[in-house]
């Protein structure tokens, strides 16, 4: 059993019940547990302007799946929400779910980076992170979580409310 943070982001078709029914669906998943959920935050898009804003949080899970098992449970979740593969980077999309950190594993495969290669300059990961695993939570490299919040401003993410029915603490 391994502790896993997820990484939530959607901003087409009702952004926050996308990430409510991906909580549930995440939930099912086999050998997995939902261990906590973040508040629900609303941020300033990456990449191309003029999309709306995000609807993002994190959720912790324990799991006995193995990495690539879960990424292609995430995918397929995606996919079942309507996620569009485009080739422009970072456009509007109905479900995006990253795997921020997983153990204490590094991972550095053709389809999976371990610890997510940007969630130190995203504020929409660490701040929601935080809120769940705490500050003092640290990364496979030794580097404690606060260290990258305090590099990191509150800028552009606004705390919106809690995801229904989701009042998950660890
Ligand atoms: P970003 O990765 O910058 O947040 P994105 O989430 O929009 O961008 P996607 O289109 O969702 O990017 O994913 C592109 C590919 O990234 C996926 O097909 C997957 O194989 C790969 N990938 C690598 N590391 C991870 C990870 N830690 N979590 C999820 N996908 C990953
Ligand atoms: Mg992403
Ligand atoms: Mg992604």
């Amino acid at each position: 059993m391994e502790r896993i943070y997820i990484g939530l982001g959607s901003n087409l078709a009702e952004p926050a019940a996308q990430l409510a029914c991906a909580l549930q669906a995440m939930a099912a998943l086999p050998r997995t547990r939902l261990a906590a959920v973040s508040s629900l935050y609303s941020s300033d898009p990456l990449g191309p302007p003029d999309q709306p804003r995000y609807a993002n949080a994190v959720a912790a899970l324990d799991s006995e799946l193995m990495p690539l098992e879960l990424l292609d449970a995430l995918q397929a979740i995606e996919l079942a929400q309507g996620r569009v593969r485009k080739d422009e980077r970072w456009g509007p999309r109905t479900l995006d779910l990253d795997i921020l950190l997983f153990g204490e594993r590094m991972l550095d495969e053709p389809r999976l980076q371990v610890p997510h290669y940007h969630m130190h300059a995203r504020a929409f990961v660490l701040y929601p992170l935080a809120e769940i695993a705490g500050g003092g939570l640290k990364l496979p490299s030794g580097q404690p979580l606060q260290a990258l919040l305090d590099a990191c401003p509150f800028e552009g993410l606004e705390v919106v409310g809690r995801l229904p029915g989701m009042a998950v603490t660890p």
